[in-house]
């Protein structure tokens, strides 16, 4: 879209490590589904601004979000990223090797809800920063997790919230949309919560991000 075109001529600079990874994710057949760049320069830019050491990601695909958090991190920081297609995670693990980040990202292959529960029974958080792009139906469960995996400050970002506006149909079968309602719910009634969301436009049509900032302890 030329509008996203023109942004991206003056905020981003030629990126070939990026370009790699787009090209090495769709040579093996992953779907075109990732952040648009301006998004993933967001993503990257939150995570500088929290000097972020300690980032989770729930839905790696090839890779490319995650290598914008972790150009975001701290010295020394990591990013855990979670992936259930094994096929997924190895088109992203060479594609973090290509880009020399392999080192400060670790990526856990199976379902969210097992290998969030087992981060959280290893005590692996707080995490600073949580990325939320996955299956979306299980939204609700995922962010329940993130705020265990929080603590008092962290931010919770969650893709695709707005669905060309189909989140209005409070009566949808969509179980893209009854799961996304289901988070906005959640969200509204958790007090150790608040929130906003941005809708986005673009060359990845009419949708939005959601931005939660834990505010108290969590339990
Ligand atoms: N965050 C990536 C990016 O912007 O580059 C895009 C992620 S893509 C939208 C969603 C990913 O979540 C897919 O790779 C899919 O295989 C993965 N996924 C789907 N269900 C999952 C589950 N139950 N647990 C973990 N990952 C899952």
């Amino acid at each position: 879209m030329a509008i996203d075109d023109y942004i991206a001529e003056n905020f981003l600079d030629d990126d070939p490590a990026l370009d790699a990874t787009l090209a090495a994710s769709e040579a093996a057949g992953l779907p075109e589904i990732q952040v648009a760049p301006l998004q993933g320069k967001l993503l990257m830019m939150l995570a500088a601004s929290l000097g972020a050491r300690n980032i989770l990601e729930i839905g790696t695909l090839g890779g490319y979000s995650t290598i914008w958090l972790a150009r975001g991190l701290a010295d020394g920081g990591r990013v855990v990223t979670l992936e259930l297609d094994p096929g997924h995670a190895a088109v992203a693990r060479k594609n973090f090797e290509n880009a020399g980040l392999a080192d400060r990202i670790e990526v856990r292959v199976g379902a969210a809800l097992d290998t969030l529960a087992a981060l959280h029974a290893e005590h692996a958080g707080p995490f600073d920063l949580i990325f939320i792009d996955a299956d979306k139906p299980s939204t609700p469960d995922y962010f329940d997790w993130a705020v265990k995996l929080s603590r008092k400050g962290t931010l919770i970002v969650v893709d695709n919230v707005v669905r060309e506006g189909a989140i209005l149909a409070a009566q949808s079968e969509n179980k893209h949309v009854k799961g996304l309602r289901g988070f906005y719910a959640r969200v509204a009634a958790d007090p150790r919560v608040t929130a906003t969301a941005i809708q986005t436009v673009g060359n990845k049509g009419h949708d939005g991000l959601a931005i939660v900032r834990v505010i108290a302890e969590p339990d």
